[in-house]
């Protein structure tokens, strides 16, 4: 019986999309992050935030 620590199962957009690169700039990485206070997914580089759990 497997045991997967399985926090980020309650937001698999987010887990979807750290790591991809980021749509706004040429070399930036999706990170997740707090962003205003919320789980959001980030560009490292320039910030933009690819998603937010309202
Ligand atoms: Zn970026």
């Amino acid at each position: 019986m497997q045991h997967v620590a399985s926090e980020d199962a309650a937001e698999p957009l987010l887990v979807t999309l750290a790591g991809d690169d980021c749509r706004w700039c040429a070399s930036g990485t999706l990170a997740r992050e707090q962003f205003k206070g919320d789980d959001a997914v980030v560009c490292e580089d320039c910030g933009t935030p690819a998603a937010r759990v309202w």
